[in-house]
């Protein structure tokens, strides 16, 4: 029997039970049916068919005898076969999309980067169009280059630097985008497979997600993820779980209100939000004044590009470019003395452009928390710079695909 022949109210029971088996074998190793009965608390019959039923779906693998076993006739063992399943994390941003695909082993399959003009001219309308059309594109061919080789692609996750309405796929507001309520997993759908699962999620979200389960900094519980591009955002873990808030819009720190009086008016209406002052425009314009506008209007650089030129500038000695990151580190530092106050967190990663430019700046980042935060809780936090770099978010997506897979086995039959 598989969990698709079930009567619905048997239905979550069957999942959970395979859930609990699958997660079993990936956390703790290769059991037999024997020693998974018994952990679990399962008869051995409901062992033996959940078992069978993740092996057909190419989630489990035999894998020779217990040899450890010392009486009676040695049981089969069982172990989690991550390489045949793939799912996939799918970052649109500012300039470029990047999709990156990783079987359940944690094995990256797949990386690939484009970069796409997100500020063409012309109406909302059709600059949308134009990014979906490149988003789909990518996302399709890289499911058939996955499946190319004998993998099957079970999910898909999108992450977008917005607020976005999970439950109905859609971006709310992505002020760096210029996007408003686009319904973009339902743009999406008709060009991925009906069998393949897609979720959306907002981006620094997926970088926390990443950071908590891959980085250096895995398994910490509290974590605070600063992400710095065009605009600001943020992920915050809290006990191991995803802050989402009300409205699924936690974590949306770039939006601080820092200085009031501030001049710059923030994409989201505001003045004096933190974006403002730490976001890659606000860096080129306090490190490179005389070219910062020419280098926000080349649409040809990448943001990794342009906060190359920053840094380039930097170790060159340029005075300005100098006294500039000085600045930004303030203001940087100042931002997360009020997370380290709110949050008690264990650790701050930095990320995005504030990764790449992580060595000029974290010392002075460092000092200026110090300076604004409570001792006791900044005693114990670490602030680092991403081990991830700017893959993060489309890894978090990949990652928190491959979670729901692990909650619901039954969603890789499609
Ligand atoms: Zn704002």
């Amino acid at each position: 029997m598989t969990t698709s022949d079930l009567p619905v109210e048997h239905l979550h029971v069957r999942r959970h039970n395979l859930s609990l088996v699958l997660r079993m074998l990936a956390t703790q190793g290769p059991r037999s049916r024997a020693s998974l009965a018994a952990a679990t608390g399962l008869t051995r019959a409901t062992v033996s068919s959940l078992t069978s039923e993740l092996i057909g779906l190419g989630l489990v693998r035999e894998r020779g005898l217990d040899a450890g076993r010392r009486r009676g006739r040695p049981g089969t063992l069982l172990e989690l076969d991550g390489s045949r399943v793939v799912t996939i994390g799918v970052e649109l941003n500012v300039g470029f999309i990047a999709v990156l695909g990783r079987d359940l082993g944690g094995r990256q399959v797949y990386d690939h980067r484009v970069v796409v003009d997100t500020d063409a001219a012309g109406d909302e309308l059709r600059r949308v169009d134009g990014v979906i059309h490149a988003l789909s594109g990518e996302l399709v061919d890289a499911i058939e280059r996955i499946e190319q080789d004998g993998r099957r692609v079970a999910g898909v996750t999108v992450a977008v630097p917005g607020v976005v309405d999970v439950d109905h796929g859609e971006v709310r507001i992505a002020p760096n985008l210029g996007w408003q309520h686009v319904p973009i997993l339902a743009r999406l759908r008709p060009s991925v497979p009906a069998r393949i699962e897609l979720d959306l999620e907002n981006e620094s979200n997926l970088g926390a997600v990443a950071e908590q389960r891959a980085g250096a900094l895995a398994g910490t519980a509290n974590l605070v993820y600063v992400l710095a591009e065009r605009g600001v955002g943020g992920g915050i873990v809290v006990a191991g779980t995803l802050l989402r808030g009300a409205s699924g819009a936690a974590g949306e720190i770039g939006h601080m209100t820092m200085q009031p009086a501030g001049a710059v008016r923030c994409g989201c209406g505001s003045l004096g939000c933190w974006e403002t002052l730490i976001g890659l425009p606000a860096v080129l314009r306090r490190t490179l004044p005389d070219r910062a506008d020419a280098l926000l209007a080349d649409h040809a650089l990448d943001l990794r590009e342009q906060v190359g030129i920053v840094a380039a500038a930097a170790k060159a000695g340029d005075e300005v470019a100098l006294a500039g990151l000085r600045d930004v580190a303030e203001w940087v530092g100042l931002g997360i003395a009020n997370l380290i106050d709110i949050f008690d967190p264990d650790a701050v990663v930095l990320a995005g452009t504030l990764h790449d430019l992580g060595d000029l700046i974290l010392p002075d980042v460092v000092a200026s928390a110090e300076r604004s935060s409570l001792p006791s809780a900044l005693d114990h936090c670490r602030i680092e710079v991403s081990t991830l770099g700017f893959s993060a978010a489309a890894l978090g997506g990949a990652i928190q695909a491959a979670e729901r897979l692990f909650s619901d086995p039954s969603l890789v039959a499609g």
